[in-house]
């Protein structure tokens, strides 16, 4: 039977390790579900989970993220086995998210997108000798008798037809990330919480941590600087990572990040409402009205700086780019035209958070990669919610093979 790792929440517990086998830099959801991974898998490896802020941190992405596990959204592949892959990485992600992390709820939500015609390349009927992962279209209309809140909220004159995922789930992410954190200090592994850490150039993996305190001004000061070797350090930093890796050990990676709002639509969304998607824009039900999950389109450039828009001269929080596209939707989903729609005054008035594009990609699936020796970096980003677990475990997997003696 392990004993519990050690836990450092704050500078005045003192912190002396010099050497860990892994060290894991965040603990988001995908650090944490990889170090409690690694626990199981590989219990003899001593493991460092480090957190810039607190568990989860209010400003990571994996505290706003939608939690919304669905396979309409699994990458589309020229090649149907590698589809078939994703797939199955999915269904295992939407196991382990219904058993594996105690009492977070996870509740079965269709998600219902709607199309005012066939895409192309996606003419997909049931008779047609798909391969499993094409989703058929139906009647909107029809559907509209088993959810009469898509009448509510869209045109269907405008979106005729629909394709449903009927296995699709909404849980919290926030959640997973706790929980998983939790069972890894259970199960032997050490979190060091308000600790930033840096990559640092060395004949080895090494990491040098900022335990952080908060002085009477409310300034953020660093207390004390410690270095540690690991023969493997894991980024999980999420749209923190590449830069990090970018400015510690001078690599050079090709992902990017998009800064992501959460809107409110303040329209009823009663148990059984389900997630409506319309030319990417989701309206995911929670706490009984909906928040909306905007397309992201690409990633933002170096250096951007979120800023809200104008709508008809007044300023918003929201972006400009989510202002044009949430205007250009608002004949086929009039809900979004009336005072429902929480645009908010300033930047802070809206949830957001940087989220880490694979490649710039938004839609590539999570991934992870060794772009230097014994430094890996594991990203999340917009498919996380129905992919993320797959991708930490199999680095979990790689971790655990018998590792090179410490460089
Ligand atoms: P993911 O979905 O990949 O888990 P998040 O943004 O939710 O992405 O999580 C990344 C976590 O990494 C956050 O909790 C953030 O505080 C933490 N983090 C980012 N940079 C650092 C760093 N330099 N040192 C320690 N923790 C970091």
């Amino acid at each position: 039977m392990t004993s519990p790792g050690q836990v450092w929440a704050h500078v005045g517990q003192p912190f002396q390790a010099a050497e860990f086998d892994v060290v894991v830099v965040g603990a988001g959801r995908m650090g944490a579900a990889l170090a409690l991974f690694l626990r199981r898998l590989a219990p003899h490896l001593s493991l460092l989970m480090v957190e810039e802020g607190g568990l989860p941190n209010e400003e990571g992405a994996t505290i706003l993220a939608p939690g919304l596990w669905t396979t309409l959204d699994l990458p589309r592949q020229a090649q149907w086995s590698q589809q078939d892959q994703w797939s199955e990485q999915a269904q295992w992600t939407r196991e382990q998210l219904a058993s594996a992390f105690g009492e977070m709820p996870f509740e079965p939500c269709p998600l219902i997108e709607l199309y005012a015609s066939p895409l192309p390349g996606h003419d997909h009927s049931p008779q047609g000798g798909q391969p499993s992962a094409a989703v058929p279209y139906e009647s909107s209309a029809e559907l509209a008798r088993e959810f009469p809140v898509l009448r509510e909220l869209a045109n269907l004159d405008a979106l005729p037809l629909a394709r449903v995922d009927r296995q699709a789930a909404l849980y919290r992410p926030a959640s997973v990330a706790l929980n998983a954190a939790q069972q890894a200090v259970r199960l032997g592994a050490n979190l060091l919480l308000n600790t930033r850490a840096r990559l640092k150039h060395a004949p080895g993996p090494q990491v040098m941590l900022e335990r952080l305190t908060v002085t009477n001004t409310h300034q953020i000061v660093t207390h004390e600087v410690k270095v540690v070797r690991a023969r493997h350090i894991v980024v999980a930093a999420g749209a923190g990572g590449p830069p990090l890796l970018e400015h510690g050990l001078g690599v050079h990676t090709q992902h990017g990040r998009a800064y992501q709002q959460y809107p409110r639509l303040n329209l009823p969304s009663p148990p059984g409402t389900p997630a409506v998607r319309v030319s990417g824009l989701t309206l995911r039900p929670q706490h009984g009205a909906f928040t909306l999950i905007p397309r992201l389109h690409h990633r933002d450039p170096h250096g951007y700086q979120p800023t809200g828009g104008h709508l008809t001269g007044v300023p918003t929080g929201l972006r400009r780019e989510v202002l044009e596209d949430l205007v250009n939707l608002m004949d086929a989903l009039p809900a979004l035209a009336g005072p429902h729609l929480q645009v908010g005054r300033s930047l802070s008035d809206l949830p957001g958070a940087w989220v880490t594009l694979v490649r710039g990609d938004p839609q590539a699936p999570p991934v992870w990669e060794t772009p230097a020796p014994g430094h890996h970096l594991l990203l999340g980003g917009p498919h996380a919610d129905t992919l993320g677990l797959a991708v930490a475990h199999d680095l979990a997997q790689h971790l655990s093979q018998p590792l090179a003696p410490m460089p």
